[in-house]
């Protein structure tokens, strides 16, 4: 199904819980900013991604807040992998994957991407307010021995923080066989000019500029239109994504995905919060598919670049 711009919707990406076990200090939380205890349940997650499905939307991503928290997350996986048989991924901070990845896999996930912003305890540190750097490569580790694959590493670029470390990220990347994406700190227009954004953010063109020159191959991702560098690093294939979502206009072009808020409502874009559409309050009040199905084709025609 298309949108009003022509734009493809083929994913989905849900958020199930707004809690975390860290605080990272730049964290947009999805476009999620108010507190709720107001969660899907597994079998609500299900039913709205069996809307979903029947749009021919056959991928999702789970994120939150911290997915793992949950402690019934690989129950969620379990029910939506027969659904969504294209992709079914996480995101999450990687302190729990010991505990988790091989019941994910065997549930039927395909792949995680893990947010590791820098390999040093102290920055790490600074940046999650925690001290769990160890658990978090444990999990790397673990998730790349459960055959969670391709596994993705999450670094979003931090002036004065990590920007000094990609050479060190590209070689911790080689060496788990993992594909490191470089994200671009991302923040709606009225926040750009806050003391806050201009401090931490890093045009991460000049990476992509580099990477150009030295890939033996580019590959363009169909979601935003990404590009992927693949190239040889001391002798190890290396692949590297940059994701510059800023002032991008092809990004959003490119954009085939709708997200759920852990709440439950279809959310058009990130950066927006005024034109979400309710789907989890019928559902509880009972609607059937029909109005489901309604209020899905609401949200998709919602949908609209934010940068044009
Ligand atoms: N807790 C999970 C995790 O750490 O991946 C899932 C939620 S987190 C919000 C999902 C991803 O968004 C992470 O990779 C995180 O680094 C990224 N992210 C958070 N805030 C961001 C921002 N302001 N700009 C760009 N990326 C951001």
């Amino acid at each position: 199904m298309k949108d009003r711009f022509g734009r493809p919707v083929k994913s989905i990406r849900v958020s199930v819980t707004e809690r975390c076990n860290l605080k990272c200090f730049y964290c947009h939380r999805e476009g999620e900013w108010h507190i709720h205890r107001n969660e899907m349940t597994p079998e609500e997650i299900r039913k709205i991604l069996e809307i979903a499905r029947s749009f021919d939307i056959r991928k999702v991503k789970f994120t939150g807040g911290e997915p793992l928290i949950r402690d019934d997350i690989v129950h969620i996986i379990s029910l939506a992998s027969p659904l969504m048989d294209k992709d079914i991924s996480l995101t999450t901070n990687g302190t729990l994957l010991p505990k988790y990845a091989q019941d994910l896999k065997d549930a039927g996930l395909r792949r995680v991407n893990i947010s590791l912003d820098t390999l040093d305890p102290e920055k790490y540190r600074r940046i999650t307010g925690k001290n769990t750097l160890r658990e978090a490569i444990d999990g790397v580790f673990t998730a790349r021995n459960a055959g969670l694959y391709p596994l993705k590493l999450n670094m979003v670029l931090l002036k004065g923080i990590n920007e000094n470390e990609i050479e060190e990220m590209i070689k911790f990347s080689a060496d788990t066989e993992a594909i490191l994406q470089i994200i671009e700190l991302e923040a709606p227009r009225e926040k750009e000019n806050t003391g806050f954004f201009k401090k931490y953010h890093v045009n991460p063109k000049f990476i992509e500029d580099h990477l150009e020159g030295i890939a033996k191959e580019v590959v363009y991702n169909e979601l935003h239109r990404r590009k992927r560098f693949i190239f040889n690093f001391h002798g190890k294939r290396t692949e590297v994504e940059v994701v510059r979502p800023m002032h991008n206009t092809e990004f959003c072009m490119y954009c085939t995905r709708i997200r759920l808020t852990s709440d439950g409502k279809l959310k058009p874009c990130l950066l927006r919060n005024d034109n979400l559409v309710d789907i989890l309050t019928p559902l509880r009040n009972g609607a059937g598919d029909e109005k489901l199905k309604e209020l899905f084709i609401e949200a998709i025609m919602r949908r609209e670049p934010y940068w044009k």
